[in-house]
């Protein structure tokens, strides 16, 4: 199976068979992979921002951008680690402690080319199918000028 379809099997048995947009079941050589966060606005194309989508429901949402895309590219950034669909032997942390980690992110804070997730303290970089590197930094509770 070429790298395409592997995505695509591997897509569709996440999302159960069903369109992620209308929840209807799809039949497999049907389905059609949605970027969630439209590629034409910069959207990834990383897994977790691909979901199984009828072909009906992808004509229709062209490039509109759904309120939810931050939520979704997270939720399914975790489950990537989980299933293994992101490369992490880049990084000193075992599979385990990344899936952990990953259950703090809360935000993204950039989203072409290279995916940044953002938790408290921790910062993932994801490109080419790999998390490439995990930074930690300081978070303040309070600005300096408050403790001085
Ligand atoms: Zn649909």
């Amino acid at each position: 199976m070429r790298a395409k379809e592997i995505e695509k099997k591997y897509v569709y048995e996440r999302d159960l068979g069903t369109c992620f947009i209308c929840g209807k079941p799809v039949r497999r050589n049907k389905m059609t992979l949605d970027h969630y966060y439209p590629k034409s606005m910069g959207g990834s194309t990383e897994v977790f921002n691909l979901v199984c989508c009828c072909k009906q429901c992808n004509r229709l949402k062209r490039s509109q951008v759904p309120k939810d895309w931050e939520a979704v590219n997270i939720a399914l950034f975790q489950r990537a680690i989980l299933d293994r669909r992101l490369n992490l032997s880049r990084l000193a942390q075992t599979p385990a402690e990344v899936y952990t980690l990953s259950q703090r992110v809360n935000a993204i804070i950039r989203t072409r080319y290279n995916v940044i997730f953002e938790a408290p303290g921790i910062r993932f970089y994801v490109s080419d199918g790999s998390i490439s590197k995990i930074v930690y930094f300081d978070v303040r509770e309070e600005p300096l000028d408050f403790v001085l």
